[in-house]
């Protein structure tokens, strides 16, 4: 590792990479993903990984974003025995961004489209560099990675992280919550392209020194006991996951996990949305067979590293909550009027002073963003987190979910207004809200409500809104549904009333009708959905 990612150094400083400058990585989950992190490390580069199932629009906003000269990708990767063509996608991407080079990985050997003095194989640029690489010196507080997430508005924020609070966060939480000894071996199934994987596949198991496994496929490819067998196989000791996973293994029946025992397991971690008390169970019962603590771990693309857990050996392990603040760090839950909850009373959670060495230090190339997301719903001594929580009577935390228009959809963060602005960009669309309700396996999903009063053919249309969200974004974030609909429930302000729409499926109370400018647009909406 070490000599693979000196070499790369070196070919990214003759390709005339400089300290500051952005790269971008685009590559699935292959050790070269790690490789090229480190290499930009090294060298005081700041990378910014892209997820490699997103969009080429996708890769475009966020290249346009942080005005990156090089980006590494692959030819391809496979994905449930397919062959996805990423060079294709990443060509497309760098079209009118200020990519002068692309470096690319040889993972399936299909055919690409190449030009000359700009695209160059990753291998031939390593081939004869020396496997050492003078470090650049950089102060703590530079810049190590720009990650971006999606925020409140449609567009995705570059969340920036530092080289020395990161590291320290990213080792210690490493450390301490999954209990590092040097006979481990660690799976955390995340991709790459999202903050677990920065932290726990790549920057705290090699701060640690601890043997890790990634992989690049689906867990349930080509069949629903792949993650079992990779355990088994690979001898894992702690696994760390996401609760739409164990949904989804719980889905697929506990009855073919009998013939595992999972003798090397002896810790289990969650991460990403709530688990509820029901996966909880079942995970600490089949996949723990009643001998592997649970440690459920709350944090933020923003936090950079786990905040609120349980510690292996210590507990405490109470089902639906996460547990309690990391040492050394102070959460508290608050009303709207910045007073602190009582026990069982739901409410804000904030991070209090003296913070964690890990947060944000800020939205890239958007400072304004950054003080009115996190720093001003109670003052510039309180950082918001978004998320709904309560304590209970001994101060472990349970947490609610988001309170902004973030969505967690099998984990992964998107928000409503992303997919609305990719749905409006079909030239014959206006207008759509887009509500994010349970679902069973994947924690939440999107629900797409488009305003159409022409004559097309319906499916048709509905066709061509979900191929708009995979250009625009990609397949992650397609809608369980796509509603067209006259109009949608307005207040007489203007303000759709998306909170009306999640309840049509929630079963709550609408609420006064009255005050809308079309209550008789929710009526018409119902019998569509019944339809
Ligand atoms: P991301 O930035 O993609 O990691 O998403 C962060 C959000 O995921 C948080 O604000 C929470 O809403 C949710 N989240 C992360 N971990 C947990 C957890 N252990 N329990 C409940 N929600 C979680």
């Amino acid at each position: 590792m070490f000599s693979a990612v000196c070499k790369l150094a070196n070919a990214l400083l003759k390709l005339g990479v400089k300290k500051g400058d952005r790269v971008g990585i685009y590559l699935p989950m292959i050790p070269e993903v790690i490789i090229s992190m480190l290499a930009c490390a090294r060298i005081g580069a700041i990378h910014s990984v892209v997820f490699s199932a997103f969009s080429p629009a996708a890769l475009k906003v966020r290249l346009e974003d942080t005005e990156a000269k090089v980006l590494i990708t692959a030819d391809g990767y496979f994905r449930r025995g397919q062959v996805i063509n990423l060079k294709s996608n990443a060509d497309e991407g760098i079209k009118e961004t200020k990519v002068e080079k692309v470096i690319v990985v040889k993972r399936t050997a299909n055919p690409v489209n190449w030009q000359e003095n700009r695209d160059f194989w990753y291998e031939d640029l390593v081939k004869d560099e020396k496997d050492f690489c003078e470090p650049v010196f950089i102060d703590s507080e530079d810049e190590l990675f720009v990650l971006y997430t999606s925020g409140s508005t449609g567009k995705p924020k570059g969340v920036v992280h530092t080289c020395g609070g990161y590291a320290v966060q990213s080792k210690f939480t490493g450390k301490w919550i999954f209990d590092w000894k040097d006979t481990d071996i660690f799976w955390s199934t995340s991709d790459m392209g999202w903050i677990t994987g920065h932290t726990y596949s790549c920057y705290a198991p090699l701060l640690n020194g601890i043997t890790f496994l990634i992989f690049e496929g689906a867990p349930d490819f080509p069949t629903p006991e792949r993650w079992a067998q990779i355990i088994e196989k690979h001898k894992i000791t702690i696994f760390y996951t996401a609760p739409t996973a164990i949904r989804m293994f719980e889905k697929y029946g506990t009855e073919i996990l009998k013939k595992y025992n999972f003798e090397t397991l002896r810790l289990l971690g969650s991460v990403g949305e709530p688990i509820d008390e029901a996966a909880w169970l079942w995970y600490f019962k089949n996949v723990g067979k009643e001998r592997c603590p649970i440690v459920d771990t709350w944090w933020q693309t923003e936090t950079g590293g786990i905040l609120i857990t349980s510690l292996p050996g210590m507990g405490p392990f109470k089902p639906s909550f996460t547990g309690i603040p990391f040492p050394g760090i102070k959460f508290d839950i608050l009303d709207d009027k910045g007073k602190s909850c009582a026990a069982k009373k739901e409410g804000n959670l904030v991070l209090l002073p003296p913070f964690s060495p890990g947060l944000l230090r800020g939205i890239y190339k958007n400072p304004e963003k950054y003080l009115e997301t996190y720093w001003s719903q109670y003052g510039k001594d309180t950082y918001f987190t978004s998320d709904a929580a309560i304590k209970d009577e001994n101060g472990l935390i349970r947490i609610v979910g988001r309170v902004d228009d973030v969505i967690k959809v099998a984990g992964h963060r998107i928000t409503t207004g992303e997919l609305e602005n990719a749905i409006n960009s079909h030239p014959e669309i206006s207008e759509s809200a887009v509500v994010g309700i349970p679902d069973e396996i994947r924690g939440e999903v999107p629900l797409a409500f488009v305003s159409y009063k022409g004559d097309r053919n319906p499916e048709e249309l509905k066709k061509e809104i979900i191929d708009q969200i995979k250009k625009e974004i990609g397949p992650v974030a397609l809608p369980k549904e796509v509603y067209l609909v006259e109009d949608l429930p307005k207040t007489r302000s203007g303000k759709i009333m998306r909170r009306i729409l999640k309840r049509l499926f929630t079963g709550e109370e609408l609420g006064d009708l009255s005050t809308l400018s079309n209550p008789e647009s929710v009526e018409k909406i119902k019998n569509i959905i019944k339809k």
